[in-house]
């Protein structure tokens, strides 16, 4: 089993909140994504309107739930957080709706998850503020309109292809998050080293930046076990050495990647000869779900130009054959 620590999904025990920037100034990369929601929670101020329903999307760990929250504060209204499984029937999302304050912020995590039931309740929320109310059964039903109060939901997904056409155009300002560079991780890890009160050197940060897998959420782990690591086996601070110890312990190789993505790789390259493979191949071979190799596993192997998506299946890049040290084989025009 994959170590959770090294994982990008939220675990029950994560502390991402002593970590979470507060402000839109405080949050640091996703430089485009912010500057355009400072303009749009600027102007829903001015104009004392709820702001546009928006749509984050992109992998795990990224900030998406983070950027709602600061949305909701900066805006000055209300936060509330639900996600699409739990939502399991159309009363429990009505229950919430009608529960809103006018302007406040509702965070709905995975919302590509909803039950379809529930997701017809929500259009006339998003479009109108009002909710459609079914009451009785059979001849004598009928249908009542209940208004709501203006607000703004605010979704995060991280498979934006699931969404149903419908939803995904309900959006006003859908917004896409990238993975983070070494420099933005390395400021990150910095101020989490502060905010945890652990001294860390310069370098000691940008070992564990340069091998986070472009994720806050992993660096804000990673570094949490490199500080174990240097309190126990050295004076406390975090330096380039015990960081660099630490993380080979841990299994993050130099490149960031851990073991699930190397067992993912290796399988590609000993078994099928680089590819092309399908994802169901890949799935069975290596019991994990479909979705959390195309949500978790692959995106970052995609950035990092070791994977290709081809039509008939993924392929290794020549990078990741040389990242396991492993000699592709010749093409078969080379052969004859
Ligand atoms: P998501 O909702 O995309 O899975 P979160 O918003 O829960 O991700 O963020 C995961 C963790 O990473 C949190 O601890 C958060 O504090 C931290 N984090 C995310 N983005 C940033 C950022 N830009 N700067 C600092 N910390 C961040």
């Amino acid at each position: 089993q994959p170590d959770p620590t090294l994982r990008p999904e939220r675990q029950p025990e994560d502390a991402d909140r002593a970590l979470r920037p507060q402000t839109l100034d405080e949050f640091i990369g996703q430089r485009e994504a912010r500057a355009n929601l400072k303009v749009f929670i600027e102007s829903a101020r001015r104009r004392g309107e709820a702001m546009d329903h928006t749509l984050f999307h992109g992998p795990p760990g990224l900030g998406k739930t983070t950027l709602a929250q600061i949305m909701a504060r900066e805006l000055g209204v209300g936060f509330r957080m639900t996600s699409g499984p739990v939502l399991a029937k159309a009363g429990d999302l009505a229950a919430i709706l009608t529960n809103l304050e006018a302007r406040d912020v509702l965070f709905i995590d995975e919302i590509h998850r909803l039950n379809p039931a529930v997701e017809e309740v929500l259009y006339p929320a998003l479009e109108d503020f009002a909710l459609d109310l079914v009451i009785g059964e059979g001849p004598a039903a009928r249908t009542v309109r209940i208004e709501l109060q203006p607000f703004t939901l605010v979704g995060a997904t991280t498979r934006m292809g699931l969404l149903t056409t419908p939803l995904r155009d309900r959006f006003g300002i859908p917004t896409r998050l990238e993975f983070y560079t070494q420099d933005e991780l390395h400021l990150i890890v910095t101020r989490a080293a502060r905010l945890l009160g652990a001294p860390a050197a310069d370098e000691g940060a940008r070992e564990i930046a340069r091998r986070a897998r472009g994720t806050p959420r992993i660096a804000g782990r990673l570094l949490r076990r490199v500080v174990d690591f240097a309190i126990v086996e050295g004076d406390g601070t975090v330096t380039q050495e015990i960081a660099d110890m630490a993380l080979n312990r841990l299994g993050v190789d130099d490149m960031g990647l851990d073991q699930a993505d190397r067992r993912y790789l290796r399988l590609i390259a000993e078994s099928y000869a680089g590819g092309p493979v399908g994802i169901e191949t890949l799935s069975a071979a290596l019991s994990e779900s479909r979705d959390s190799l195309e949500d978790v596993i692959e995106p970052y192997l995609l950035q990092k130009g070791l994977i290709q998506r081809t039509p008939r299946g993924r392929m290794l890049a020549q990078a990741a054959w040389t990242h396991l040290g492993l000699d592709a084989p010749r093409p078969q025009s080379e052969l004859f």
